[in-house]
């Protein structure tokens, strides 16, 4: 067994492989950038080595580097994770050159499956089921064009060395395919340096089937059974699950046959998934399931195999990697319960999932499910690497217990101010069609906005915070003109949720449990809650009632101390209801400001650039006559 390790990656992946190698008494060794400086792989490891600055291509995928700290270190063996190094062939046989360990398949296996279309022919020739198209070196538009009508629309233009989700284009109609192949190979050269494409049947009802492979160096192959990962977003995996629904025993038996086969069509060593693509129309049928490509790695969805077969996938690797044949035969491996993995990313779906970086203040993830993360709280987020902020895995006897128990953890997990996508997530486990096991890859683009709005809270909780913030406040309660009498059986009454101001009915039922709640800074009173996924900044509304003014007068005041960012009125001006006033940022988000009514802007006291405390006067409007 090899006795040191380095981990050619960082993130959550990097702890992932640090966490079994120590439990198998190996010292670790980890790389990092200037970002990384602090980052939790670094801390976890044995020892650490700095490899350069923050952009990955001058760190993570400088070879040379990591080839030269593991030398350094006296690190026997490199393990590469996903992403970054991971296959290319040609740093592995560098990691061999170097007389180290390489925890992955042989370079020529990478390089066999490195580029899609002879990943193909090569599997066509092992009779394993390709997805129909062309796959030829004929890269001449007009000859292409004719292959599309041929295959027949709609058809799916791929780049061979496309990896990411990146580099593909659905073309519906013959009209549209020379304009779709030049942006396709423009795409292509720009993002992987060769403008290659292949033309693919685009397969209706699309289902992402993938199987778990693992090969040792005594010429064993094993599958470990399928995943699913059909709920995707632009091509890329979101939601995914051990096993895949409806998947009946016969077709399994098939389409793990394949992918064996396919492994020992590459001589295959160490964890590797075959992806097929299925026609899912008529339910999984294994002559309509197909080859898509080969990942020669571990993959980002490993942990929920890991749950179903209570295999360490790593632990694998490092005992292949060291020579040891495959801790398991075939028939001694077995699916037991379902798993659900999810992917919280540091994105804001309500603007079109755009990566939203900077420090986590706030960080409460799941507490009793598995979670795979790099991050911690304070940590950053930074705009140089892949914006997920963890994994959350969960398992149950039955597939609805796994999702039931993975909404539940994503329902309550708090992440502030950086935005994420757990409401998202929250949404579409609770999807019906998913929820049935009917699903494919359109679904989450066939839903839409139903997905990306996170709701309100219910009115007891509203109730609650408000309740909660008067008593840390010593405010009082924040009620609206013209529902002062406290009318039964219900009272109007406002918080700002984000900087907004948002009106409910007090509700007597409110029991005065808050989701989660934190004290802010500046003696600022404000409330964090989480309701189904989405944590919101709650403050008291003091523009009516509380504060000194009275109801109704038009006087805006900051809801939280911050920094004026822009001003959009003068003095003198007129306005109207909901009308943008300024910007204040604080808490790091940006707040505008409105108007309650139609009006005039009889007084001004903001800046941009200025500093504001809380309940300071910023803005008073005159009603109009
Ligand atoms: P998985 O099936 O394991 O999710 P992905 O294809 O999504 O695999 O990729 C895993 C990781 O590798 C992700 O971090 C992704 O961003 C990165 N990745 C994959 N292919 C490429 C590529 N060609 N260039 C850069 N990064 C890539
Ligand atoms: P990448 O290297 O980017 O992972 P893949 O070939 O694995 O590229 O394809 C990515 C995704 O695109 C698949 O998971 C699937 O959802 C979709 N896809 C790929 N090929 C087809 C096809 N022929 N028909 C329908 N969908 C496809
Ligand atoms: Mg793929």
């Amino acid at each position: 067994m090899i006795n040191s390790l380095l981990i050619a990656n960082r993130g959550e992946i990097a702890c992932r492989i640090i966490r079994t190698a120590r439990a198998m008494g190996i010292r670790t060794v980890a790389v990092y950038s200037d970002a990384d400086a602090e980052a939790l792989h670094v801390r976890m490891a044995d020892e650490a080595v700095h490899i350069g600055p923050s952009p990955a291509r001058e760190s993570y995928l400088v070879g040379e580097k990591i080839i030269a700290a593991a030398k350094a270190t006296g690190a026997e063996a490199v393990h590469p994770g996903y992403g970054f190094l991971s296959e290319n062939a040609e740093f592995a046989q560098a990691v061999l050159d170097a007389g180290l360990v390489w925890v992955g398949p042989k370079p020529s296996s990478i390089t066999a499956m490195g580029l899609k279309d002879a990943a193909k022919k090569l599997m066509a020739e092992a009779g394993v089921p390709v997805t129909p198209g062309y796959m030829g070196d004929n890269q001449d538009p007009a000859f292409l064009a004719n292959q599309a009508a041929e295959i027949g629309y709609p058809v799916l233009i791929k780049a061979v060395a496309g990896g990411g989700g990146k580099g593909m284009r659905k073309v519906d109609d013959a009209a549209d395919f020379i304009d779709a192949l030049a942006s396709c190979q423009r795409e292509a050269a720009a993002s992987f340096g060769n403008d290659h494409v292949l033309i693919e049947k685009y397969i209706l009802s699309p289902r992402h089937i993938e199987v778990q492979i693992f090969g040792d160096t005594h010429g064993h192959v094993v599958h470990l059974f399928e995943r699913d990962c059909s709920l995707q977003r632009r091509h890329q995996k979101v939601i995914e699950e051990a096993p895949a629904p409806g998947m009946s025993a016969e077709t399994r038996e098939a389409l793990c046959a394949a992918a064996v086969r396919a492994g020992q069509a590459v001589d295959y060593v160490g964890a590797g998934t075959i992806e097929f693509i299925a026609d899912g129309s008529e339910g999984l049928r294994a002559d309509r399931i197909w080859f898509m490509e080969m990942n020669t790695r571990l993959q980002v969805e490993h942990p929920v195999t890991e749950e179903i077969t209570g295999v360490d996938l790593v632990e694998w690797q490092l005992r292949v990697a060291s020579g040891e044949p495959l801790p398991l035969a075939q028939d001694e491996l077995e699916i037991r319960g379902w798993a659900m993995e999810a992917r919280l990313y540091a994105e804001d779906p309500a603007t079109g999932f755009l990566p939203s970086t900077g420090t986590l203040d706030v960080l409460m993830l799941p507490l009793s499910s598995r979670v795979d993360t790099g991050i911690e709280e304070g940590s950053e987020v930074s705009p140089f690497y892949d914006p997920m902020i963890a994994k959350v895995i969960t398992a149950g006897g039955q597939r609805e217990e796994a999702i039931d128990y993975l909404r539940q953890e994503l329902s309550t997990l708090g992440v502030w101010p950086v935005k994420t996508n757990a409401g998202f997530l929250y949404r579409l486990l609770g999807d019906e069609d998913f929820r049935n096991g009917d699903v494919d890859t359109g679904l989450i683009e066939r839903r839409g906005e139903a997905l990306m709005a996170n709701p309100l809270p219910p009115a007891d909780e509203l109730t609650a915070a408000a309740e909660r913030l008067e008593a840390d406040g010593d405010h009082a309660p924040a009620e609206l003109a013209g529902f002062r009498l406290n009318r039964a059986p219900s009272r109007e009454r406002a918080l700002r949720i984000n900087g907004q101001r948002t009106c409910f009915e007090a509700d007597a039922r409110a029991n005065g449990y808050v989701a989660s709640h934190f004290e802010t800074i500046d003696g600022g009173s404000a409330l964090l809650m989480v309701h189904e996924g989405a944590t919101m900044l709650v403050t008291a509304d003091r523009t009516d009632g509380a504060a000194g003014s009275a109801a109704g007068d038009g006087a805006i005041l900051s809801p939280m101390p911050g920094k004026i960012i822009a001003v959009d009125v003068a003095q003198g001006d007129t306005v109207v209801k909901g009308q943008k006033l300024l910007t204040l940022e604080a808490m790091k988000m940006e707040h505008s400001l409105t108007a309650p009514f139609d009006g005039v802007v009889a007084e001004l006291n903001a800046e941009a650039g200025a500093q504001v405390q809380v309940e300071a006067l910023l803005v008073r409007i005159e009603a109009a006559e």
